[in-house]
C-alpha cells in the first residue's frame, strides 16, 4: 500500500466523499451514512476510518497505523469542528464524538459503541454550562467513563459469577442512598461514581483514566481495529465464512442529544410496519432521553405517528383523553420535526427501495438522522413488503423474489405462538428444529392415548423416546411430537415435517419413564396430562399452556408463488403417501410427487395384520395368502393418489424399509396375530426374533426384498398398473412412475425391472388395454452412484435418496448421529447437519458424478432428488446447478424449495 492510500471519508452537509456503494471500504454503518449526507438529510458530521486502515493495523500495529492516519485523521476532525461549529478538546464548549465500529455485514462479537468522547473534569464544566444542565453533563461523563473503562481499557468482569465491575459501583451507591433507580441519582451522586469509576479503573486496570481527548480518541480507534481479531469475532467470521481480510471501519461523528430537555428527543422508526408488512410508517420515541433508555424499557415511550399511538391507546386501553394528554405522537408534539422526520423517511425508503430501521436525536429541536438501514422483519412482513413494493413499482419481479429468504415462507405457513403469550414462557429443554410451527397440549406418552385423548376433544404433545411407524395415527392427530433421541431425519422427525406437524426431535435432556408416565428434565418431572408446548422452527419446548394462532395465506404470498413459477426451472415435487398429503402439495404447486413410500399407507386401519401376516409367512404361499389380502387396498392407496395428482406424475417406490419394524414386539400383538395366523405364539416370537438385525439400515431392505422375495414386488406392481387403469377409466390423466430403492448394482435393478414389467405386462393382457409407465430407481448407495452409468443404460430415471447417501457416505446413522452430531457442529467438524443440508464437498460430488455418468448413457433421463435435502434452500440451489429436472420435498416445504429454485435459477 502506497502512502497516497486514502484511508479517511468525511460525511456531513458537504462535502461527504462516501456513498452507499462502498460498503467494502466503509463498512454497511458508513457507507449509509454517507449515502444519508448526500441525499440531504440532517446527520450530524463525521468521518469514516476505512476498512483498509483495519487490515494495516492487523498487520503492523497500533503505532504504524497511528503515524499512517495522523494527518487524515486531524483533517477529518477539523472538518467536523468546521460543520458543528465547536472545537474538539475546547474545554468550554467541547466537540463530543462517538466512535462505532462497522463491517461490511453487521458482526456480533465485535466492539460497538462509544459515546460522549472528548470528555475530561474540565470539559464536563464547559458541557454543563452550555447546556445550562450540570446533571446532564455529568451524566454524560459518568456513561462515558464507564463505557470507555469497559471496552477500550478492558475493566470487564473476570469470570462468569461476577457482576459488571461499574453496576456494582452503581449499586452500592443506590444502596447507600436508599434508591432505586439511576435517574434518582444527583448530581453530586454523578460526580461521586466518576471518581469511584476512575479509581477503580486505576487500582484494577493499573493506569489514569486518559483525560487528554486525542488519546481517548485513538485508544477507541485502536479498540474498534483491535475487536476485528478478537476471539468471538474470529469464531463468527469462520463460521460464517466471512474472510479476516475484509477488516472493519470505523466510524467517528459528532455528538447529538436527545437529553436536553423537553425540547429534545430519541427514538427509532420503520418505513413500514416489521411485523406485518403494512405499508405504514411507525416507530417510537422518549422525550429527554438518551437511546439506551427507550431500549431500556423503564419509561413507556410514545409512538411517533397519531394513527400508531391510536392504535397503541387501544391495545393499551388507554382512553383517547389520557393519550392525548400523557402519550402524544410525535406528530402532535412536535408537528414540524414529525415532517421533517416523514420527509426524511420517505426519501430513504424510496431511495434503498426497501424497508428502512431508523434511529434519530432531536437535539432543542433540531431533528437528526443516526442510522439506516434495512429493516429486519417477520417472515410475513417479508412477502408483503416485497410483493407490495413489486406492484408499487419500486422494485422489480427479480428483486422481490430475491427480498424473501424462503425459510422464511415458514413463518406463514405453520401456526405460531401468539406475539403476547409467548414472552411470559419458560424453556424447560431444547431439541433439534425437526419440523417447524408452534403447538400447545397435554403430555401423553403412548400414540394409542393421543388418539383417545383427541377423541375426547382434548389437544395433546405425543412425547416418546422416538417414534416408529406403530405411532403414525397418534402422531397425526396430535398437534405435536416431542421425542429424546432422533436426528433431523429419525422416523419422527421425516413423518412430523410430511404431515406438516410440529416437532422437536433428539431433546437429549427428557428422559422418557413410560412405567410412570412421566417426563423429567433435570430434578423436574411433567406427568402425563400436564400442559407442555413446543417450537418446532426453533427446537424449543416450553413449560405450560401457550396460545397459538393460524397463520393465513394471504394474497401476497401466492403472488410471490406465481412469480417463483416464472423464474423457476428446477421443478418442485412433494415426498406423499396419502391422497391428503398429496392434496396439500398440490395446493403449494408441486408439480408432481417424487417420492410415495408406499409402506407409509401400511399402518393405516386393519391392513397392518396383512402385512404382519405376510412379513411372518413361513414360504412363499402364506406370502402370497397375506399378498392377496394387501393388493386391493394398496390398489385403493395409488388410485388415490392418482386421482388427486391427475395430469401430474406420481413416482411411487415399491417397499424400503427393514421388516421388523413391522411387527410386534409385544406379547399381546404377538398373540393377536398367532389367533390370525393360527399357529402358536411361541412361533410368532421365532420368527419376529428371526428379523433381528444388528444393523437394519444396512440390511435386508430395500430392493434386497423384492429380490429375496420377488411376490411382494409382483403385488406392488400389479397394484400400481392396476390403479392406473382404473382412474384413467375415470377420465384422469395417469403418470406412472415406479421406482425400485436401494440397487448398488444394475443386476438388482435388472432383477426387479423383469419382475415389475412381467407383472404389467399380465394385466395389460388380461385388460386388454395398456398405460405407459416409466421404471427408474433411486440413487441412494455410494456404488449406485458409482456405477451410475451401467444403471443409466437400464433406468429411464434416477431419484437420488440423500438420506440413504448421505448416511452410507458418511459412515454414520441418521437415527444414531444425534448422539454426537451437536458437539460435532459446535466444534466445527462440519459446517452442518449433513442431513439437514447436503454436503456438498462429498455427498455432493458423488451427486455430480452420478448426474453426469446418467445423462451420458441416457441423455433424457429424468432425474430428481427426494431426500429431506429437497426442502432446503441452500441444497436446493445447489441441485440447480448440477442440473437436476427436480427436486421432491415434504408438502409444506414445497413453497419454500421453488422460491429457492427461482432464486437459484435468477443466481444463473
Ligand atoms: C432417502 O434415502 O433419501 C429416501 C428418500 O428414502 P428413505 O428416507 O425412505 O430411506
Ligand atoms: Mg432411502
Amino acid at each position: 500500500m502506497s502512502d497516497s492510500t486514502k484511508y479517511v471519508y468525511r460525511f456531513g452537509p458537504t462535502g461527504t466523499e462516501g456513498a452507499a456503494g462502498m460498503k467494502n471500504l466503509l463498512g454497511g454503518k458508513g457507507a449509509n451514512l454517507a449515502e444519508m449526507c448526500r441525499l440531504g438529510i440532517s446527520v450530524p458530521s463525521g468521518f469514516t476510518i476505512s476498512t483498509e486502515a483495519c487490515t494495516v493495523f492487523t498487520e503492523k500495529g497500533k503505532a504504524h497505523v497511528m503515524a499512517m492516519l495522523d494527518t487524515e485523521v486531524r483533517q477529518g476532525l477539523a472538518y467536523v469542528e468546521q460543520q458543528m461549529g465547536k472545537r474538539f478538546g475546547n474545554a468550554d464548549d467541547p466537540l463530543l464524538l462517538s466512535v462505532r465500529s462497522g463491517a461490511r455485514a453487521s458482526m456480533p462479537g465485535m466492539m460497538d459503541t462509544i459515546l460522549n468522547l472528548g470528555l475530561n473534569d474540565e470539559a464536563v464544566a464547559g458541557l454543563a454550562r452550555k447546556a445550562g444542565n450540570e446533571r446532564f453533563a455529568w451524566d454524560s461523563y459518568r456513561r462515558f467513563v464507564q463505557m470507555y473503562g469497559d471496552v477500550v481499557m478492558g475493566l470487564k468482569p473476570v469470570s462468569k459469577e461476577e457482576h459488571d465491575p461499574f453496576e456494582v459501583v452503581i449499586d452500592m451507591l443506590k444502596e447507600k442512598k436508599g434508591v432505586q433507580l439511576d435517574t434518582e441519582l444527583d448530581t453530586a451522586d454523578l460526580k461521586e461514581l466518576v471518581a469511584r469509576f476512575k479509581a477503580l479503573i486505576r487500582a484494577r486496570i493499573g493506569r489514569d483514566f486518559p483525560t487528554d481527548p486525542w488519546e481517548q480518541l485513538w485508544g477507541a480507534v485502536a479498540a474498534v481495529f483491535e475487536s476485528w481479531n478478537n476471539d468471538r469475532a474470529q469464531v463468527y467470521r469462520e463460521l460464517n465464512d466471512i474472510p479476516q481480510s475484509w477488516g472493519t471501519a470505523v466510524n467517528v461523528q459528532a455528538m447529538v442529544f436527545g437529553n436536553l430537555g423537553n425540547s429534545s428527543a430519541t427514538g427509532v422508526a420503520f418505513s413500514r410496519d416489521a411485523g406485518t408488512g403494512e405499508d405504514l410508517f411507525n416507530g417510537e420515541f422518549l422525550v429527554n432521553a438518551q437511546g439506551e433508555d427507550v431500549v431500556a424499557g423503564i419509561r413507556t415511550p410514545q409512538q411517533v405517528t397519531l394513527i400508531g399511538s391510536r392504535r397503541w391507546a387501544e391495545l393499551a386501553m388507554v382512553s383517547e383523553a389520557d393519550r392525548a394528554a400523557n402519550y402524544p405522537s410525535l406528530e402532535e408534539l412536535m408537528p414540524e420535526i414529525y415532517q421533517q422526520l416523514l420527509h426524511a423517511e420517505t426519501a430513504l425508503e424510496n431511495h434503498f427501495k426497501d424497508m428502512q430501521d431508523l434511529e434519530f436525536t432531536i437535539q432543542e429541536g433540531r431533528l437528526w438522522m443516526l442510522q439506516t438501514r434495512n429493516g429486519k422483519r417477520t417472515g410475513a412482513a417479508m412477502v408483503r413488503i416485497a410483493m407490495e413494493m413489486q406492484r408499487q413499482g419500486m422494485i422489480d419481479e427479480k428483486t422481490a423474489l430475491e427480498r424473501v429468504s424462503p425459510e422464511r415462507l415458514n413463518d406463514l405457513l405453520h401456526p405460531i405462538f401468539a406475539p403476547g403469550a409467548i414472552k411470559a414462557a419458560k424453556i424447560i429443554a431444547r431439541g433439534l428444529p425437526a419440523s417447524p410451527g408452534a403447538a400447545t397440549g397435554q403430555i401423553v406418552f403412548h400414540a394409542d392415548d393421543a388418539e383417545q385423548w383427541v377423541h375426547e376433544g382434548k389437544a395433546v404433545i405425543l412425547v416418546r423416546q422416538e417414534t416408529s411407524p406403530e405411532d403414525l395415527r397418534g402422531m397425526s392427530v396430535a398437534k405435536g411430537i416431542l421425542t429424546a433421541r432422533g436426528g433431523m431425519t429419525s422416523h419422527a422427525a421425516v413423518v412430523a415435517r410430511g404431515m406438516g406437524k410440529c416437532c422437536v426431535s433428539g431433546a437429549g435432556a427428557v428422559h422418557v419413564d413410560l412405567k410412570a408416565r412421566v417426563m423429567r428434565v433435570g430434578d423436574q418431572s411433567w406427568a402425563e396430562g400436564d400442559w407442555i408446548s413446543l417450537n418446532g422452527s426453533t427446537g424449543e419446548v416450553y413449560d405450560g399452556q401457550i396460545a397459538t394462532q393460524e397463520a393465513e395465506l394471504s394474497g401476497d404470498f401466492g403472488a410471490l408463488m406465481a412469480l417463483a413459477a416464472k423464474y423457476q426451472r428446477l421443478q418442485v415435487r412433494a415426498n406423499a403417501d396419502t391422497p391428503t398429503d398429496a392434496a396439500v402439495a398440490r395446493r403449494f404447486g408441486a408439480t408432481g410427487i417424487g417420492l410415495c413410500r408406499t409402506e407409509h399407507m401400511f399402518f393405516e386401519g386393519e391392513r397392518i395384520l396383512a402385512v404382519r401376516e405376510m412379513i411372518l409367512a413361513d414360504d412363499e404361499a402364506g406370502r402370497r395368502k397375506a399378498l392377496a389380502k394387501l393388493l386391493p387396498i394398496q390398489r385403493a392407496d395409488f388410485e388415490g393418489l392418482f386421482r388427486v395428482m391427475d395430469g401430474l406424475p406420481v413416482v411411487i417406490r415399491l417397499l424400503d424399509p427393514p421388516l421388523h419394524e413391522f411387527v410386534p414386539h409385544d406379547d399381546a400383538g404377538q398373540a393377536v396375530m398367532a389367533r390370525e395366523m393360527r399357529v402358536s405364539p411361541a412361533k410368532i416370537k421365532m420368527r419376529v426374533e428371526d428379523l433381528h438385525e444388528f444393523n437394519p439400515m444396512l440390511g435386508h431392505r430395500g430392493c434386497r426384498l423384492g429380490i429375496t422375495y420377488p411376490e411382494i414386488t409382483e403385488m406392488q406392481a400389479r397394484a400400481i398398473i392396476e390403479a392406473a387403469l382404473n382412474v384413467r377409466a375415470e377420465g384422469k390423466k395417469v403418470m406412472v412412475e415406479i421406482m425400485v430403492p436401494l440397487v448398488g448394482t444394475v443386476r438388482e435393478f435388472n432383477a426387479q425391472a423383469m419382475v415389475i414389467r412381467k407383472a404389467a405386462d399380465q394385466v395389460f393382457q388380461q385388460r386388454g388395454e395398456t398405460i405407459h409407465y416409466m421404471l427408474g430407481t433411486m440413487i441412494e448407495t455410494p456404488r449406485g452412484a458409482l456405477v451410475a452409468e451401467s444403471i443409466g443404460r437400464q433406468a429411464e430415471f434416477f431419484s437420488f435418496g440423500t438420506n440413504d447417501l448421505t448416511q452410507m457416505t458418511m459412515g454414520f446413522s441418521r437415527d444414531d448421529a444425534g448422539k454426537f452430531l451437536p458437539d460435532y457442529l459446535k466444534q466445527g467438524m462440519y459446517e452442518q447437519d449433513p442431513f439437514r443440508s447436503i454436503d456438498q464437498k462429498g455427498v455432493g460430488l458423488l451427486v455430480q458424478m452420478a448426474v453426469q455418468k446418467g445423462r451420458t448413457v441416457r441423455p433424457e433421463i429424468e432425474i430428481g432428488i427426494c431426500g429431506e435435502h429437497g426442502g432446503d434452500p441452500t441444497s436446493v440451489a445447489f441441485f440447480h446447478r448440477a442440473g437436476l429436472d427436480y427436486v421432491s420435498c415434504s408438502p409444506f416445504r414445497v413453497p419454500i424449495a421453488r422460491l429457492a429454485a427461482a432464486q437459484a435459477a435468477l443466481a444463473g
